[in-house]
Parts: structure tokens; sequence; C-alpha cells
């Protein structure tokens, strides 16, 4: 491998920046070409990680410095992200192929917002809650008090890879913990980047760690690690099972965000043209390799043909290129791994008896021969059992399903393991709003999609997670819950231990 024309990354364990023997290939997905290298960690280095992270905890200066003090170092590192965004922009879509548009405009756009809301939240959080004072069985005052936990993992994947490791890092420090990141092997920079940032805020050595490095190794050791005590994991369901399994050891605390087979239910009152933009941001945002992606469109039957009609045409509209273009609307999937999986599905749909409407390979045209290209993909006359409609294929394929009456829309949503998100899209707000209830999802987005609002939890229903990110009550997930009980009797009532002694 030559690795002399590019910038190598090095990890950051305990304030120092660790360069290691092992490197991680960080290739551009939409040339394949390796664009940068990076320090690739394994189990001992996971140790190494942890015992700093709790190392830092122990000291003091973050764990127990006042939430304002925590705050204010959050809102400078926002700041500071502000100010090198199209750094970090560049930083995130050399590995991850996102254009620069969607990258500027969400990926690492939301990161200072998103640092701005735990920021207040840390403020805001009563870290320390009175409770009423008891009389029965004594007199007593309780009061509850929300601890950091000490050291969290967060494992992050490589679709939002900056985005995602924050929505672990920022509710985790804000409550004052350190934190270890394991992100994912084809895109650390960004976390990295993110990661000096910080340290350049004055955030303490050893309270923000960041190891890249294999999943099975890595990920499996801080999932594992005695001393980690709780993992906060967004990536696949089938590795999410495994998280819970390697957590059980030491009965860690949980957080899973994991896939989703997301509906985009159209009634039969909807704003054609709003819906069509819609159903098609849904589901193509970055070729669908987003977690909550609409990916199954149920129509009604009478809508069908009309609609079918206009979404071909709009989807046509979408450019395919160079991820540095502004004009361009969308880029590669991430790895050739992926790339065969989900021209092994557009098979799969097509066996099974579905019929293409729209794309279902590899673009034309010398740009698209190198690297991970695949074209916006449509099928009509799709079943709800197909593997196409079951299984999240994390690409750009649509599958459209009819149905005849609400009910049967509702039943077909709701038909999947998993619950992450879902559209609605309709003109009547109330008819909208009562089949949002009966849908068995996370999220419903009425008239939208993609809609990530820091100050509501986001999360799965069934196999789509465990537990919530974002929203006011992230630091729940990040907090140890102890009472304290002060007896005020004075023991002269005698009371509860007459119940032993006489
Ligand atoms: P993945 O599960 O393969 O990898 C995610 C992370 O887990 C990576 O850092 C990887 O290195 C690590 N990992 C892999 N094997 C591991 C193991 N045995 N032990 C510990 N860590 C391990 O998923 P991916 O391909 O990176 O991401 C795509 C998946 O993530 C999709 O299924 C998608 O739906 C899901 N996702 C969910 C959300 C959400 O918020 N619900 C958001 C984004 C992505």
């Amino acid at each position: 491998m030559t690795t002399t024309a590019v910038r190598n990354f090095p990890m950051l364990i305990g304030g120092e920046w660790v360069e290691s023997a092992d490197l991680l290939e960080i290739r551009d997905p939409q040339n394949d070409e390796l664009v940068a290298t990076a320090a690739s960690g394994g189990a001992a280095h996971i140790d190494r990680a942890v015992e700093a992270a709790r190392a830092a905890f122990r000291e003091g200066s973050w764990s127990q410095a006042a939430p304002a003090e925590r705050a204010r170092l959050l809102r400078a590192v926002a700041a500071k992200v502000g100010d090198r965004l199209d750094e970090l922009v560049e930083l995130e879509i050399m590995a991850n192929g996102a254009t620069i548009r969607q990258a500027t405009g969400f990926h690492i756009g939301y990161v200072a917002p998103h640092l701005e809301y735990f920021a207040d939240l840390a403020e805001r959080y009563a870290f320390e809650r009175p409770a009423p004072r008891a009389t029965f069985p004594t007199l007593a005052q309780s009061t509850v008090r929300k601890e950091p936990i000490g050291v969290v993992g967060a494992i992050a994947p490589w679709n939002f890879p900056l985005l995602l490791a924050l929505w672990k890092i920022a509710p985790a420090l804000a409550a004052g913990n350190s934190v270890v990141v394991k992100p994912d092997e084809k895109t650390p920079l960004s976390t990295l980047e993110f990661a000096r940032i910080a340290e350049e805020c004055g955030l303490p050595p050893g309270v923000l760690n960041v190891v890249p490095g294999p999943g099975p190794e890595a990920g499996a050791r801080l999932a594992s690690h005695p001393d980690v005590g709780k993992i906060a994991f967004t990536g696949s369901t089938e590795v999410g099972r495994e998280i819970m399994r390697l957590a059980a050891g030491t009965v860690k605390k949980v957080t899973l965000e994991l896939g989703g087979k997301s509906p985009s239910i159209v009634l039969d009152d909807a704003d054609l043209e709003i819906a069509v933009d819609g159903v098609l941001y849904g589901c193509f945002l970055y070729s669908g390799q987003v977690c909550e992606s609409g990916t199954r469109l149920l129509l009604p039957e009478s809508l069908h043909d009309e609609f079918v009609e206009r979404l071909v045409e709009r989807a046509k509209t979408i450019v395919l290129g160079d991820t540095r273009d502004w004009e361009t609307d969308l880029g590669p999937v991430i790895s050739a791994r992926q790339h065969s999986r989900i021209l092994e599905y557009i098979a799969s749909g097509v066996e099974q008896g579905a019929t293409l409407a729209h794309g279902g390979g590899v673009p034309a045209g010398e740009r698209f021969e190198r690297g991970h290209w695949i074209e916006p993909t449509i099928f009509t006359g799709v079943r709800n059992d197909m593997r196409i409609a079951r299984e999240e294929i994390f690409g750009p394929v649509l599958s459209v399903i009819t149905y005849r009456a609400d009910e049967e829309a509702v039943a077909i949503a709701n038909d999947t393991s998993y619950g992450l998100a879902s559209s609605l899209w309709s003109g009547d707000n109330d008819r909208a709003l009562a089949i949002a209830n009966e849908i068995e999802a996370g999220s419903v987005w009425i008239n939208d999609a993609h809609q990530i609002n820091c100050q509501v939890p986001f999360g799965g229903y069934k196999q789509s997670g465990l537990g919530r990110e974002l929203g006011p009550d992230a630091l729940d997930e990040y907090t140890e819950t102890k009472n304290v009980h002060l007896d005020l009797s004075g023991r002269r009532d005698r009371r509860p231990y007459d119940v032993l002694l006489s």
C-alpha cells in the first residue's frame, strides 16, 4: 500500500494522539481512491482508552464540574465546529460519499445546533430532585440524584459518522461522563477531527477518546469491557443483537438505534406534488442509506398510475455525479460490498415478480465505471412479503405497494419487524393524526420525511432499537439514579424498626 500521498490520522487516547502499525484505508466511494489512512485500534487500545477515561472520570475536573461549566465548553465546541464547517464537510464526504450539499446542510450542518441543544440541556436538567417529604413509614427527606455513569462506550456507523457519534458523545458529556468512541472503520475522520476541536476548546485529557478499528475486535471489546458502564450503539439490527449479548456479561446499560423498513403512506387526499417530492426525498436521500428511509411506498389503488408516472418523471431529474459539485443531487453508495448487496436485492425483486419502473442498475457513463454507483430504483407491483419489502436494503430502492382502505394501509405499514419511522401524506390533518396513532414507529412525519429534530426523542419500536436518543430526556440514558434518604424522625417514632425490634 502506498501511503505517502495521503494524510494519516492517529487515534486519541488519554489526551495523546497515538499512531498504530495497523492502518485503516479510507477510500472515496465515488472512485475507490485511497484518500487517507487512520490508526486502527484493537482490544489493547480500547483497554488503554477505557483506563484513561476512568482516570479522567475519577480525577473529576469534568465529571464534577458544574453543569453550566460543561455547557460553556460544549458551546465553545459548537462555535469552533461552525468555524471549521468546510473542513469537517470535506473529511466526511471523502469517506462516506455524501454530496457536499447534503453534508453541509445535514450531516455536519446539524452538529453545532445539536451541541447547543445539549449545552442547554446540561443547564436545564435536574441533576438533584428533592422528593416530597415522607411521613410513612417514617419521617424522612429523599433527594433523587442523577449521577454520571462513569465511562460510556459509543459505537457509530458510517452513514452519518460524526452526527450519530455526537448523539452519544454530547449527552454523555453533558451529564459528566467520560467517553470512548469507536467510529466505523470506513469513516473515522470527521469524528477524530471533532475530538481535536474539543481538545483545543479545553476538554480535559481522557474525557473523550476516539479509537477507530474493526467492529468485531475494537467494538466488541468496548461492548464487553467491565469498566464501561453504558454502551450506546447505532448500526445494523444484527450487530445490535451482538452488542446486547456482549453487554449482558457485565449488565451494562444499553441504547440501540438499529435498522428500518419505513413506510411512506400516501392518502387519497394528499397534495400529489408535495407527496411526490416528499416520497423521493424520504427514500433517495443519501441513496437510501439512512436508517429511517421511507423505502416502502403505500399508494391507494385509485392514485397508483398517476402517482407512479409523476414519481418516475421526477426521479429522472435526480442528478448523480461528483460529490464535491454543488449541482450534484446524489453520490455513490458506501462500498463495493454494499453495491453488490443492493444489486442482488434488485435482482431478487425482479425474480419475485415486481416490475422495474425506474433505474435498477449502474448509471451509464465513464464516471460511474469506478466507485460504487447505483441508480435510484423504483419497483411497482410489490407485495409486502417480497424480500425487497421485508429486508433492509440500505440502498436507493423504493418498493410501491397498493392498498384499498386506510385500515389496510396501516396493517401493511405495521407488517414489519422494524418500527423506526413512517411518513404520511394527506390534505386532512385530523385524518392523518388519527392514522399516526395506529402506526408502530418511533417517529411519524405528517407531510414530511427525515425530520430529525434534536428537541424530540428519536428511536425505534420493535427491532429498530432500544431506548431513545435526543429530546429532553436524553440525559436519563446517560445517568445513574440514586435516592439519598435522610431520616428526620430521630428514630423517636421507632418505626419501621418495630417490625423486628420490640
Ligand atoms: P454495522 O452494524 O455493520 O456497523 C455499525 C458499527 O458497529 C460500526 O462501527 C462497526 O465497526 C461496529 N461493529 C460491527 N460488528 C461489531 C461487533 N461484532 N461488535 C461491536 N461492534 C461492531 O452497521 P453499518 O453497516 O455501519 O450501518 C448500517 C446500519 O445502521 C443499517 O442497518 C441502518 O439502518 C443502521 N442505522 C441505524 C440508525 C438509527 O438511528 N436507528 C442510524 C444509522 C444507521
